[in-house]
């Protein structure tokens, strides 16, 4: 079977978008309003001619009620069935306490965790991905999965370590 990159994160950061541009179509479903559950969250994808399965994990978010305790869940998941994990923050709002709880997490993954600082739009916002260094996940990818900039970069570095 294919490697599994999971994308995890709080609601409205852009997970979906992501996954939409990793499978270059719109097929996961995005939403203004945070934490609409999705019954499908896998898809074949492939890049540089490799071939793996991209989760949405947004497909198992609940209400906001308990939040922490439901990203933190969502991570050790992710932990335990992908081979890759993306953590995807929005940049522009910085690192939330629902962020630095699901960060906690995954700084004990033994599956490799690459940073995606969401809604970098711009040359301008790049210093916003900068600060999301803090999470203590290494280094933040500045990314815009809304506009594409950024996810060439992202993508080799998930090839990378998976
Ligand atoms: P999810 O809940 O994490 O899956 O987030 P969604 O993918 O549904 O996106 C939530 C909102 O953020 C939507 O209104 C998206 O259009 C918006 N969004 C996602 N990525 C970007 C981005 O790179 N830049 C900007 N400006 N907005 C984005
Ligand atoms: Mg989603």
């Amino acid at each position: 079977s294919l490697p599994v990159v999971a994308i995890v994160g709080r609601p409205n950061v852009g997970k979906s978008t992501l996954v939409n541009r990793i499978l270059g179509r719109r097929e996961a479903v995005v939403e203004d309003v945070p934490g609409v559950t999705r019954d499908r969250v896998s898809y074949r994808a492939s890049w540089s001619g490799r071939d793996f399965t991209v989760v949405d994990t947004g497909g198992w978010e609940p209400d906001a009620k308990g939040m922490h305790q439901a990203i933190a869940r969502q991570a050790e998941l992710a932990m335990a069935t992908a081979d890759v994990i993306v953590l995807v923050v929005d940049a522009t709002v910085g690192a939330t306490s629902t962020d630095e709880a699901v960060a906690r997490v995954l700084r004990r993954s033994k599956t490799p965790v690459v940073l995606a600082a969401n809604k970098i739009d711009s040359d301008k916002a790049e210093a916003e991905a900068a600060a999301l260094w803090s999470l203590g996940l290494g280094e933040p990818y500045p990314v815009s999965a809304a506009h594409g900039r950024g996810a060439g970069d992202l993508l080799d570095e998930i090839l990378k370590v998976l």
